[in-house]
């Protein structure tokens, strides 16, 4: 059986963002106050969550984002009109 080996700098980049911090870029905008971050060096995924804190992006906050954007869409596009 082949063992599969953690790649050394992707484990030296988040040995970097826990001493150091991550550091996020905005990958998505839902809102006008929620957004989706990124970090450019380990990868992780965030998002705004409730309380207005980060929360890692799991899959159910992906789904919840994307209700909220397709919600923001519609109500932006009848204020528009
Ligand atoms: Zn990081």
């Amino acid at each position: 059986m082949k063992k599969t080996t953690p790649n050394p700098s992707f484990s030296l980049l988040g040995v970097l963002c826990s001493l150091i911090g991550h550091h996020y870029v905005t990958t998505n905008k839902i809102t006008e106050h929620i957004y989706e971050y990124q970090c450019t060096h380990c990868g992780s995924e965030v998002t705004n969550g409730i309380s207005g804190d980060l929360e890692p992006l799991t899959f159910k906050n992906k789904e919840v984002n994307a209700c909220l954007a397709s919600f923001f869409k519609k109500k932006h596009r009848v204020s528009i009109q």
